[in-house]
């Protein structure tokens, strides 16, 4: 199975419409180790991509995640709107000029992004922030792939993946963004950002799960 333009557009927005759900939730858990912010962060720079796939129509794989990761970058205040954008532009670069990604193509495509928000943010996992959802998730994708599952098996792995690196931030004392001002006190709160990483990537899962 492949991934289609179409399916990566329709994740886009289901994220879109997810992560406008969990914008309390979001803002909650930024409250408590941070500044209350992220649930609007994500909301804005989502409805902001929306906007965007609305005025011009992507061709290919690589222009739709591009258009998303510009719209992150410039809408975006807080730490969380570059480490996005950073993601998808570098999914772009991947993707460029694709109309669909094979199983292969597609786990180079979310390695090269999770590099890019690596390199961005300077964080390894275990700091307490997003990183911690997305390593275990891409992880777990090329484990699946290599495995021979197909790519709505491997992405649903992935995403399960992804919760429990959220759920495993709880413990975890931030040592990287806002958070780690707080010290020990960060310790016992689910990290925001890893929280919107495991909402995008479930949203990737409904997505593909008809398939
Ligand atoms: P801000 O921290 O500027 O208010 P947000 O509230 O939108 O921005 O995003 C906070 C989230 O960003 C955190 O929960 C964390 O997951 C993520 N984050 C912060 N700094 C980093 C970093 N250096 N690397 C990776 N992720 C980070
Ligand atoms: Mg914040």
């Amino acid at each position: 199975m492949k991934l289609t333009l179409n399916q990566a557009r329709d994740w886009l927005e289901r994220s879109a419409k997810v992560l406008a759900e969990n914008q309390q939730l979001l803002t909650e858990l930024d409250a408590a180790i941070g500044d209350a912010d992220h649930g609007i962060n994500m909301d804005r720079g989502f409805r902001k991509i929306l906007m965007a796939l609305a005025a011009a129509t992507p061709e290919d794989i690589g222009s739709l995640f591009k258009s998303a990761g510009m719209a992150l970058i410039g809408s975006v205040g807080g730490a969380a709107g570059p480490l996005y954008g950073t993601l998808f532009l570098r999914m772009a670069a991947e993707a460029d000029g694709k109309a669909e990604l094979a199983e292969k193509d597609v786990v180079a495509m979310f390695r090269r992004g999770l590099q890019g928000l690596m390199e961005r943010g300077q964080a390894g996992p275990g700091a307490k922030t997003m990183v911690d959802a997305w390593v275990p998730a891409v992880e777990a994708l090329e484990t699946a792939c290599a495995d021979g599952y197909g790519l709505a098996e491997a992405v649903h792995r992935m995403a399960q993946a992804a919760k429990s690196g959220m759920i495993a931030t709880v413990p975890l004392q931030a040592t990287k963004g806002r958070a780690s001002y707080l010290g020990e006190r960060s310790i016992g709160h689910q990290d925001p950002g890893a929280t919107s990483s495991y909402l995008i990537l479930q949203a990737l899962d409904d997505v593909l799960e008809g398939d």
